[in-house]
């Protein structure tokens, strides 16, 4: 499992790459990308988007 994006909220606007302990999140273009195999589900991204664009 992984958090799960959805790209048509995504704005880009990068606050929860900073947030994700294991590096799970990074910029791809003008959206976000989740390395599904990094991310631990700990949800602490989820919470800091602005657009609720991350769910587990
Ligand atoms: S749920 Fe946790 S580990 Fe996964 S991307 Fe978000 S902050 Fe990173
Ligand atoms: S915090 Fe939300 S809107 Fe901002 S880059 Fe991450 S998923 Fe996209």
């Amino acid at each position: 499992m992984a958090v799960k994006v959805d790209l048509d909220k995504c704005v880009g606007c990068g606050a929860c790459v900073d947030t994700c302990p294991v590096n799970a999140l990074a910029m791809n273009g003008d959206k976000v990308k989740v390395d599904e195999s990094t991310c631990v589900d700990c949800g602490a991204c989820v919470g800091v988007c602005p657009v609720e664009a991350l769910s587990l």
